[in-house]
């Protein structure tokens, strides 16, 4: 590991004018952040300790929806009262993710800016990889690419520079999508409000960039709007091994019912792309649809149109499909309760 200063923040204030010198970068629960340091991946010229400032509650917002601070703590979230009975989708896919250790430790805003979990991102032994080390190729494209995307990506070859096929490791990030959630941030200009959808980023020509952040802003909460997929939402993640692995597919899945037909859908997709893949056209033609295997088919394929696999991940595609059908059947259900993926 490389040396670096530590500073703890007291304020806001304070932690992003201490955060604008060059290479530091604040500090949360730090279980992907000091992983990355160890690594070899990240060398921050300092870290800014931001645990003890004010941003650990879950409160109502002026909309009617639900504040979560970014220092919540995952564990806190999934297991809070309003989440578990108003945001099931979210208290499911919070569950789904790491170890209880990691989550007990790991906080809202972290989770947001995890980074992929690529394999030749995570070994420094590769020298190609776009992400760690701009402009040098992507080594995944001719190497193991079994977990990496199908949606989204850059692929112009394994020398590229722009080629980046990795995929956003997180499951709370796909129940926020699908969510329609809103990051809020505050930094030298004052503050700002990002919709999920563009908070995170595709890799386009800049794989390096993984969100829409700046290096000097801090986030400061996330908001969900008032609830609607409560009685019907359901989190399917496809893994390799029932706990501590990243989703292969997941699916966040909520549907709104009015009688006995869909009035509004939220959908998104997690281990297929560089960013938690929603899909407004599969949302859209579930608006006004009844229930059931054609429609639900149907916005799969939608979802999944335009997909693309390589040597070891093709399987996906289909796996996405049957995972879309699969959640949107047990919402449409009413169920409620744990992962049973
Ligand atoms: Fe690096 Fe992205 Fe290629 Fe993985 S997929 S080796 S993260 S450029």
């Amino acid at each position: 590991m490389n040396p670096f200063g530590y500073q703890r923040a007291t304020s806001s204030e304070g932690a992003i004018r201490a955060v604008s010198t060059s290479g530091a970068k604040f500090l949360g629960g730090g279980t992907n952040l000091v992983d990355l340091m160890k690594l070899d991946v990240e060398h921050p010229s300092s870290l800014i300790d931001i645990t003890h400032l004010d941003l650990a509650k879950i409160e109502n917002s002026p909309a009617g929806g639900t504040l979560i601070g970014a220092l919540v703590r995952n564990s806190d979230l999934a297991n809070h009262p309003r989440i578990v009975e108003s945001y099931p989708l979210l208290s499911q896919a919070l569950l789904s993710g790491a170890s209880p250790q990691l989550r007990n430790m790991a906080t809202t805003g972290g989770n947001l800016l995890q980074r992929t979990r690529c394999y030749y991102f995570m070994d420094t032994a590769f020298h190609a990889c776009n992400k760690r080390a701009p402009g040098t190729g992507c080594a995944a494209l001719q190497g193991f690419n079994r977990i990496h995307a199908i949606l989204g990506q850059s692929d112009g070859g394994p020398a590229s520079h722009e080629s980046c096929i990795g995929t956003n490791p997180s499951d709370m990030n796909v129940a926020l999508a699908a969510l329609n959630a809103t990051v809020h941030v505050v930094g030298p200009k004052g503050k700002r409000a990002i919709a999920i959808s563009d908070f995170h980023r595709l890799p386009g020509t800049t794989p390096h960039v993984d969100t829409n952040l700046k290096a000097d802003e801090l986030i400061t909460g996330v908001e969900l709007p008032p609830p609607v997929y409560a009685e019907h939402s359901w989190y399917l993640k496809v893994r390799d091994r029932q706990s501590y692995a990243f989703a292969l597919v997941s699916v966040a899945a909520g549907l709104q019912m009015n009688g006995a037909v869909i009035q509004s859908a939220g959908l998104a997709l997690g281990g297929v792309a560089h960013k938690p893949w929603r899909s407004v056209e599969a949302e859209r033609s579930l608006s006004g649809a009844s229930p059931g295997p054609d429609a639900f088919r149907q916005a799969a394929d939608l979802a999944l149109a335009g997909a693309k696999g390589y040597q070891d991940n093709m399987f996906k595609i289909e796996l996405a499909k049957r995972s879309i059908v699969r959640a949107l059947t047990i919402a449409a259900a009413g169920t409620r309760g744990g992962d049973r993926s």
